[in-house]
């Protein structure tokens, strides 16, 4: 409060100040969906792994397709996750114009569907995916978080619609 800051150390425009904070946000967006993405890569190993390990039926779980389905659809969405967190951290790199509403759909999709990969994980892991003993119980609150951190992903999905309605933007 009451903190005098002489104008030729101001940053930009009067008036501008909440465009540059929310700018700052664009990289905190990137690190929270990168988070998503390492919490689920470590979800799908352990799922993995306790398939071979965990028997029941006189079968290792590895063996219900049922099972096999969901690892594979586990892994295609870490890997699209990883791969638009990339895309967005380029565009922020290039100072791409677009990079604010990249780093939004980076965001909103990879703590989605990561999310979505952890419960997956730990419905894997039955009754044991619930207790602390098993890394499941933390990944899945961790990343429950990262889709209201940051801003949430309605708000991701705002910014998103709003550029594409009012930039004439060329997202692809
Ligand atoms: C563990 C944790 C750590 C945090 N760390 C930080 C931090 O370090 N720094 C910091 O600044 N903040 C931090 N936050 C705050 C976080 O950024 C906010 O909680 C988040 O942005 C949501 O704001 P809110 O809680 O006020 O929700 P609200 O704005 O009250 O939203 C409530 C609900 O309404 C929805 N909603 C609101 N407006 C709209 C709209 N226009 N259209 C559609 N839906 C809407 C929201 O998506 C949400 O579902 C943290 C929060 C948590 C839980």
């Amino acid at each position: 409060e009451n903190v005098h800051v002489p104008v030729a150390n101001r940053l930009g425009e009067e008036g501008e100040g909440f465009r540059f904070a929310m700018k700052g946000l664009d990289g905190g967006r990137i690190n929270i969906a990168t988070c998503s993405v390492g919490a689920a890569q470590g979800a799908y190993e352990a799922a993995r792994r306790y398939m071979g390990e965990r028997r029941q039926f006189g079968r290792a779980l590895a063996d219900f397709q049922a099972l096999q389905f969901k690892l594979a659809d586990l892994l295609a969405n870490i890997v699209a996750s990883r791969q638009m967190v990339r895309l967005a951290a380029c565009k922020l790199d290039e100072g791409d114009p677009q990079a604010t509403a990249y780093c939004a759909m980076a965001k909103r999709l990879a703590t989605d569907l990561c999310f979505q990969s952890c419960l997956d994980a730990q419905q894997i892991h039955g009754g044991y995916g619930y207790l602390k003993d098993y890394p499941l119980e933390r990944l899945v609150r961790d990343t429950r978080v990262h889709q209201i951190l940051e801003g949430t992903n309605e708000i991701m999905r705002l910014i998103v619609a709003r550029h594409i309605l009012t930039q004439e933007a060329d997202l692809r």
